[in-house]
């Protein structure tokens, strides 16, 4: 890629352009992000260096021919307006904005603007995401590749069909904060059996860690390594009957459900 552009030069947009840059899928001065927020910029530059910014929404449209969307959903309608003008065919608009539709989007450009919908997550900004994207009908199979290049810069990508981004973003997008919370509850059981929290967070951690890279390595279901840890009798399954006890795996499932429907209402 030749040079990859950004509208909205938050953390996001940095995080995807270093990720770019390290995986050499562009030269750093190939990046141009564009924000109407000084302190925005002057932070872009400085953890790229060799990124170039710039006030202008315009001038990125004018030297990019790949251009991620990276603005809050709310000032979304506000920047299609602005570079609508702008928009030509050479040009692949990549938008990562939670919640906003192709839909949407594409009513507001011209005509066949190749469009693709990603919904990123926060991991992303330690080159851990998990991130799935959707085509509309005039992306081709080439943006397609070219969004999981990118993606797969910051993390894991997917592509699926555009009504599966609710479930998608009910589950790795707002997964991680189940994950998080999982966490704070396994360490506060370890502080309860006398650890300092300090070591009790290190150890779950740790283990939430540990536990999804078996699943990612192995190979095996999570079924199946829960069975390996769990013996007769032994202490695994005294845990597990207490979460089983008080609904614990439902509890987690109903947390991904009410955030895709909250998905569903909010599009
Ligand atoms: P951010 O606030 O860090 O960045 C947004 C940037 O857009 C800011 O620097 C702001 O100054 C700039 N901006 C505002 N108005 C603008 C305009 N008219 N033209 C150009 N730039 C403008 O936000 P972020 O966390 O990077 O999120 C960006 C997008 O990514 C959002 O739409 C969000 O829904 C989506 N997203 C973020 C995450 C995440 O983990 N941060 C996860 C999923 C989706």
């Amino acid at each position: 890629m030749k040079n990859l552009g950004f509208i909205g030069a938050g953390r996001m947009a940095t995080a995807l352009a270093r990720g770019c840059v390290t995986a050499n899928l562009v030269g750093a001065e190939g990046v141009l992000a564009s924000d109407p927020h000084q302190p925005s910029r002057e932070k872009f530059a400085e953890e790229l260096p060799g990124a170039r910014v710039t006030g202008e929404n315009a001038a990125v449209l004018s030297e990019c021919d790949t251009v991620v969307l990276a603005v809050k959903p709310q000032m979304m309608d506000g920047v299609l307006a602005e570079i609508r003008p702008h928009v030509e065919g050479r040009h692949l608009l990549v938008s990562i904005a939670a919640g906003v539709t192709l839909e949407r989007l594409a009513r507001q450009l011209p005509a066949s603007t190749r469009l693709i919908r990603v919904m990123p997550n926060t991991p992303c900004l330690i080159g851990q995401g998990a991130s799935a994207f959707a085509l509309d009908a005039a992306a081709t199979a080439e943006d397609a590749a070219m969004v999981e290049r990118l993606l797969a810069s910051v993390g894991k990508s997917y592509e699926v069909e555009e009504p599966l981004l609710d479930a998608v973003t009910g589950l790795s997008g707002s997964g991680p904060a189940f994950v998080y919370t999982v966490i704070e509850a396994m360490a506060a059981g370890g502080v309860a059996g006398g650890l300092s929290p300090e070591l009790a967070l290190e150890l779950a951690t740790q283990t939430a860690a540990g536990a999804a890279a078996m699943v990612a390595q192995t190979g095996l279901s999570p079924a199946e390594l829960r069975s390996h840890v769990t013996s007769p009798n032994g202490t695994t399954l005294a845990g597990l009957n207490a979460l089983a006890e008080r609904n614990g795996s439902a509890a987690i499932q109903a947390a991904v459900e009410a955030a895709t429907n909250r998905s569903i209402e909010l599009g």
